[in-house]
């Protein structure tokens, strides 16, 4: 099969022809029909993250049909339309056991922990605890665009953030992460304040739901700004970049009791940001972290996405094809564009 592998770290992968994977016992292969491409992406490339072993093919935002099972899997068969989340759970441990996958053990994450969807096929371990059946009338390309940023989003304002009905959100950042965040606060009857340093950006914030925006170029004080339009400071706030000062901007401008969740990943150099642990405390304010979301949580987001409450096919921004892959991975910290990439020709 044709796949974008690399083989040191940092140097520019090439388009390959490497040996069809097979399943395990309890895993399929899918025929890739669409990938995103994502900022973690460019972090494994980079060697920021420990489980990625050289040589290796990235992509883990995926959506395709089944080609093969393994012999355990009961749930599936060839030609079933499915996503998985990023973060697949064993089934087995305590976290799997206990209902969260997403912190599982011995979590399979395609792209990371094994070869990923940049490529015609992806084995997926654990089939029939991760996989999630795609509604006959979303296409590839959306789904392909849930499973890492969307769902990581609709986790942290839904399950972890707790945001409810004309709550203040504060959201940090406006890529693919932030804008979710913003589709799904608002959804969820919040009021959303968005911040970013590029008009282009804010602009498509607003389309998205955010009721104001904040132009973090032109203001000197984010936080400020934050606690006037929300008269007191946000309910909710969300780092969807990921980046010391977004981090601490987030949670200084929380109301009483607030709760900060960070989804933008804090890795390398980045991965210890100064923290404002005195207001935590008299504030009483909680920190939070996403990791994905279980497969089994994808139903509520999917009512919403059949009920046209939440419309990610609106984030999906250019259509590349596999060839064009390695470029635009090793620019991805760079540009990422307006919404999500998504490699549709293999
Ligand atoms: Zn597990
Ligand atoms: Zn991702």
């Amino acid at each position: 099969m044709k796949a974008v592998l690399f083989e040191q770290f940092g140097q520019p992968p090439r388009v390959q022809n490497v040996p069809d994977p097979t399943p395990s016992d309890e895993g399929v292969v899918i025929k890739v029909e669409a990938t995103g491409l994502c900022r973690s992406d460019w972090h494994g490339w980079m060697g920021h993250d420990p489980d990625v072993v050289l040589p290796h093919v990235p992509g883990h935002e995926l959506a395709g049909t089944v080609l093969a099972t393994g012999k355990q899997v009961t749930r599936w068969r060839k030609g079933d339309r499915v996503t998985v989340p990023f973060v697949g759970g064993c089934g087995h441990c305590f976290e799997c056991n206990s209902g969260n996958h997403q912190v599982c053990e011995h979590q399979f994450q395609p792209g990371f922990t094994a070869w990923g969807s940049f490529a015609e096929y992806v084995a997926v371990d654990y089939a029939d605890t991760n996989l999630v059946a795609l509604p006959e009338n979303l296409d590839f390309e959306t789904a392909a665009s849930l499973g890492c940023r969307f769902v990581t989003s609709f986790r942290a304002i839904v399950d972890q953030g707790r945001v409810g009905p004309g709550d203040w959100v504060a959201v940090h950042g406006c890529g693919g992460v932030g804008l979710s965040a913003i589709m799904i606060a608002s959804a969820m009857g919040a009021n959303v304040v968005a911040i970013d340093l590029t008009q282009e950006k804010l602009d498509f914030a607003r389309q998205m739901g955010a009721v104001a925006t904040i132009n973090a170029r032109e203001i000197a004080n984010v936080v400020e700004a934050v606690r006037e339009i929300t008269k007191g400071g946000a309910h909710v706030s969300i780092d969807a970049l990921g980046h010391p000062t977004t981090c601490f901007n987030s949670i200084a401008n929380l109301r009483r009791r607030g709760r900060h969740v960070q989804i933008g990943l804090m890795l390398g150099d980045h991965s210890r940001p100064q923290i404002p642990m005195d207001r935590v405390i008299g504030w009483e304010l909680e920190i939070l972290g996403s990791h994905g979301m279980q497969a089994f949580r994808y139903q509520a987001m999917m009512n919403m996405i059949e009920t046209s409450k939440l419309s990610p096919q609106k984030l999906v921004g250019k259509r590349i094809s596999l060839d064009e892959a390695p470029a635009a991975l090793m620019n991805m910290d760079k540009f990422e564009g307006l919404g999500i990439s998504v490699i549709t020709q293999f």
